[in-house]
């Protein structure tokens, strides 16, 4: 059915600099035509400078909401209304939501890659996980899977200049959670090999393999990977890192980012029209572009 823009179609939009290469715009318009939803989804290419406008906007023209990108993530926050638990803990926010004015900010990454474990069948409550990066995408999953209640969470990042606030902050996520949260320096092959024979899942979330630097791995040793792991990499370009492909090797299942890219959209859609995202339709659109 051809879509048909009326008097009464609603707005979303999506607030970052560069956004014009986003699969979002075909993602969530696909899912509003597939549900017969009238609102229309557009990014607006804007950084911190005219964010503010932009998100008064959203209340002045009544839009359902939007989505945030670099570099508004953290930006946003101090001009909501309201955060979820997750994005007062994360400290970052993707989506907002417009209830009669009132402005919600969620952070949906986290459901988006817990979402992405159930999606493959891998089962992590209440065990322990090690993750490779404590950057924005690490942050938001870190949070996400201590809200959901896995037991324990291993985070091993390079000793660069941010190490002492990354630390902080994990510690500010682990007093408000259940989960005993630590940090180690990535450069500790020894403890990291320790933390992983423990873990039921092993996460890269550092850029470290994308394109073009494709050789590139956030560890060096392999022979820590064992068949009964699940391996995950938040990159999806390419599809498969030398990280998935080592681990594969070894006999791991392993998945790349494209099923929390496409679920952390499905939780955004969900959020603002209250209907679930038709997957079947919007999976082929990720996975072609
Ligand atoms: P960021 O800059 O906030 O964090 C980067 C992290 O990687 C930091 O912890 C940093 O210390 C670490 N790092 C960088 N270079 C490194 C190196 N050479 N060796 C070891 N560690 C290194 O970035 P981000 O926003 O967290 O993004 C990280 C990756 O996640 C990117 O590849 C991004 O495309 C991807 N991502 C994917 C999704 C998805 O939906 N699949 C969502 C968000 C981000």
């Amino acid at each position: 059915m051809e879509k048909k823009i009326t008097g009464h179609t609603r707005l979303v939009g999506l607030f970052a600099e560069p956004i014009r290469h986003s699969v979002s715009p075909m993602i969530q318009n696909a899912a509003f035509e597939e549900l017969g939803i009238d609102a229309v989804y557009l990014a607006f290419e804007l950084g911190t400078d005219r964010l503010p406008q932009a998100i008064e906007s959203i209340r002045n023209l009544e839009m359902l909401g939007a989505n945030l990108s670099m570099p508004n993530k953290m930006a946003a926050v101090p001009l909501m209304d309201d955060l979820s638990e997750a994005a007062k803990l994360v400290g970052a926010i993707n989506t907002i939501v417009n209830q009669n004015g009132h402005l919600t900010g969620h952070i949906t990454d986290g459901t988006g890659f817990m979402r992405s474990l159930k999606d493959q069948g891998v089962e992590i409550i209440n065990g322990k996980m090690t993750i490779i990066g404590a950057g924005g995408a690490a942050t938001a999953i870190i949070v996400q899977a201590a809200l959901d209640g896995v037991k324990e969470i291993a985070v091993y990042n390079r000793k660069d200049e941010f190490y002492e606030r990354v630390k902080e902050k994990l510690a500010y996520v682990a007093a408000n959670t259940q989960c005993s949260i630590t940090l180690h320096d990535l450069g500790d092959e020894e403890l990291l090999s320790e933390d992983v024979k423990n873990s039921q899942l092993l996460i890269n979330a550092t850029g470290v393999g994308m394109k073009p630097d494709v050789e590139a791995t956030p560890i060096q040793d392999f022979s820590i990977i064992r068949p009964d792991l699940a391996v995950f990499d938040v990159i999806y370009t390419p599809r498969e890192t030398r990280f998935l492909r080592e681990a594969k090797a070894r006999g791991a299942k392993t998945a790349n980012g494209l099923g929390m890219l496409l679920y952390q959209g499905a939780a955004a859609f969900e959020l603002w029209t209250g209907k679930e995202m038709p997957i079947n339709k919007v999976k082929p659109i990720i996975e072609n572009s």
